[in-house]
């Protein structure tokens, strides 16, 4: 497959044409944003980890009967997609109270959700992603009132294989931000699914693990998605490949 000329660049990834019909190049640059843009840094190796992980995720999903855009890994940045036509919704489950809606409504942090609840926003930053509701959606006509009970159902779907997977790693998944798109008439799941669009605790000592760490420089950011990487995918690696035991050593005197 040949990448071809640039499509769409965001604020952490760009998109790319190919020369295959119905399939795109998604790079994950190194580049990291919080608060609209209004903090920015890159950091060396970034994007591989949050491409790591989307693959990762993307995967045990559709094994799990999910449709998503993922098709395959070129590199360690550059993933193969389907060419999706973008709905211009952020679909946010949360689980536990966090974020904004701490500081918009008064719940109090770590307040546990039950059932999870959906908050859709407007993708556009120039609006500052405001939050919608069905009724809006539809008079916008970004999508039918069916294929908004198919994205919420698919949702919740995902939130609960999510949850499952992350808590066998000691995660807690707090809430996650995601992205759908049309090819006909069929709904997949786009964009990511990383540290960067999800909210991670540890389930032991509460310690964030995903982009709050950036976002309230509470440590070292690439130190922590490496640590979390390594969780998340470590199922993989271990039913690929069972690890030998260790030699005994001798106790030294
Ligand atoms: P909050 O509304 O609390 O800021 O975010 C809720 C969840 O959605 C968090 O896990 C956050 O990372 C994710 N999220 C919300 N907006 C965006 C966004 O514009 N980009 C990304 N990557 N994630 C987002």
């Amino acid at each position: 497959m040949k990448q071809k000329g640039l499509l769409y660049t965001g604020k952490a990834k760009s998109v790319y044409r190919t020369d295959v019909k119905g399939r795109l190049i998604v790079e994950f640059r190194d580049d990291i944003t919080a608060f609209d843009g209004g903090k920015k840094d890159v950091l060396v190796n970034k994007g591989s980890y949050n491409a790591e992980v989307s693959a990762f995720i993307f995967g045990y999903l559709e094994k799990n009967g999910v449709k998503t855009h993922f098709v395959t890994m070129l590199d360690s940045k550059r993933m193969v997609v389907r060419e999706l036509s973008m709905i211009p919704l952020e679909v946010i489950v949360r689980n536990v109270a966090a974020g904004s809606i701490v500081r918009n409504y008064p719940f109090v942090e770590g307040t546990k959700l039950n059932p999870p609840v959906i908050v859709i926003d407007y993708k556009d930053d120039s609006r500052h992603d405001p939050m919608l509701n069905d009724d809006l959606i539809v008079a916008l006509r970004l999508a039918t009132r069916h294929e908004l009970e198919k994205i919420k159902k698919t949702a919740l779907g995902i939130n609960r294989l999510l949850v499952k997977l992350l808590a066998l790693q000691g995660i807690t998944l707090v809430d996650f931000k995601m992205e759908f798109g049309r090819a006909g008439r069929t709904i997949y799941l786009g964009d990511e699914i990383s540290m960067d669009s999800m909210r991670l605790w540890d389930r032991k000592t509460g310690e964030s693990l995903d982009k709050d760490v950036y976002r309230f420089s509470k440590g070292d950011v690439m130190a922590t998605y490496d640590r979390v990487a390594g969780r998340i995918t470590k199922k993989m690696v271990v039913k690929a490949k069972p690890a030998k035991a260790e030699p005994e050593r001798t106790p030294r005197r």
